[in-house]
């Protein structure tokens, strides 16, 4: 039995036919038509005015606080339910992180979020916002209380690239966006980052500190410090090849959600994380929670059909790495963390191997 993973790498065929370009023209480092050609097939998708290929998601969010000026002791919100790697930068930059618990889409909480405004002492200066697992937040109330409140926002769009909302690209919405190309995403370049933005001063900004902040001279100058954050022409090739096959990705995505979703549908402790009105998920992981059965004898049932599975993210106000930070919350993600389960959600598989992680379930769940 072939092992049926969350969501593996799937090439489109045309990558090794790009690398083999790069090899021939010798651009394997540092830069190369290829990053071009990256960063522009991310801007006509996305509809992004600007972008830049960067060696992870995480390099792009910890270049967009530091073009926004954010630093020590900034307060910056976050989505509670997310990756680490949606936070970590704050931390980087000695900024104060502050979680904001998730309402009923499983996103954050606009709620909460206008409630940490009006209590919080200081200001924050952003709001770092996770479309969890490929489903978009409440972008129009969320955006509204950013722009009242002079909030700078960053979406983590890690998990949601090729997702909109009301026909426009998440990660478009605030001041900054990032996408990752990291092995597990919807789409991989092995490992990867895009930063984009509509204001061209921070992406070029951005872009000098990815690459050392080297001053104008044909001397080493430097008069800040930087970072080594680029992504290299190799990998480039390959996401130019991925972006290719983006809308097959997201397609064959949903398919599977619908396929557990209609095979699913009898078992009534079972729910499936929304899709909030006038959206479009990438449905990048099938995600669930149970009402009576504990997800981890479910973890064991399906490691028997070899398939994999995961609780979902642990809230990082649960994380012993942020006992000391402020949070706003009421037990939403906590309750979701505790009840819920990541199916195998990979678009290379067909539907009918799937189905063993469907009779595994139902097994359990009788
Ligand atoms: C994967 C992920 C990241 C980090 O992306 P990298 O490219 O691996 O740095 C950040 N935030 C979320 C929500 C993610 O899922």
């Amino acid at each position: 039995m072939k092992r049926l993973f969350l969501s593996p790498p799937h090439m489109s065929g045309k990558e090794q036919e790009y690398i083999a370009e790069v090899f021939e023209s010798n651009y394997i480092a540092p830069l190369g038509a290829f990053v071009n050609r990256f960063e522009e097939s991310i801007k006509s998708y996305t509809g992004a005015s600007n972008a830049l290929a960067l060696s992870s998601a995480t390099a792009g969010l910890h270049l967009a606080l530091r073009v926004l000026g954010i630093g020590k002791d900034d307060l910056v919100l976050a989505s509670s339910f997310t990756f680490i790697g949606s936070v970590n930068a704050i931390l980087y930059q000695g900024a104060l992180p502050i979680f904001i618990d998730s309402d009923e889409s499983w996103n954050l909480s606009p709620k909460l979020l206008k409630e940490s405004i009006a209590k919080l002492d200081k200001k924050p200066k952003a709001l770092i916002l996770t479309h969890l697992y490929g489903q978009v937040a409440k972008l129009d109330e969320i955006v509204a209380i950013c722009k009242e409140h002079n909030i700078y926002l960053i979406e983590d769009s890690a998990e949601s690239l090729g997702a909109s909302y009301n026909g426009k690209q998440s990660g478009t919405f605030g001041d900054l966006g990032v996408y990752s190309f990291n092995g597990n995403k919807i789409l991989t370049t092995s490992g990867g980052g895009m930063l984009v933005s509509d204001n061209s001063e921070w992406i070029e900004k951005a872009k000098f500190l990815s690459t050392q902040a080297k001053e104008p001279f044909l001397h080493y100058e430097h008069k800040e410090y930087g970072y080594n954050y680029r992504m290299s022409n190799v990998l480039s090739a390959i996401g130019v090849a991925q972006m290719e096959v983006l809308d097959d990705r997201v397609n064959r995505k949903r398919a599977i959600f619908e396929f557990y979703q209609e095979q699913l549908k009898e078992i009534e402790e079972i729910s499936f994380m929304p899709e909030i009105e006038g959206s479009r998920g990438n449905r990048w992981l099938s995600t669930i929670t149970f009402n009576k059965t504990d997800p981890l004898t479910v973890v064991e049932a399906l490691e028997e059909v070899n398939a994999e599975s995961r609780p979902l993210w642990k809230p990082m106000h649960l994380q012993a790495l942020f006992k000391n930070s402020l949070s706003f919350v009421d037990g939403t993600s906590e309750e979701l963390f505790n009840r819920g389960l990541c199916l195998p959600s990979p678009t290379s598989s067909s539907l009918e191997e799937l189905g063993r992680v469907v009779e595994a379930i139902k097994k359990v769940c009788q």
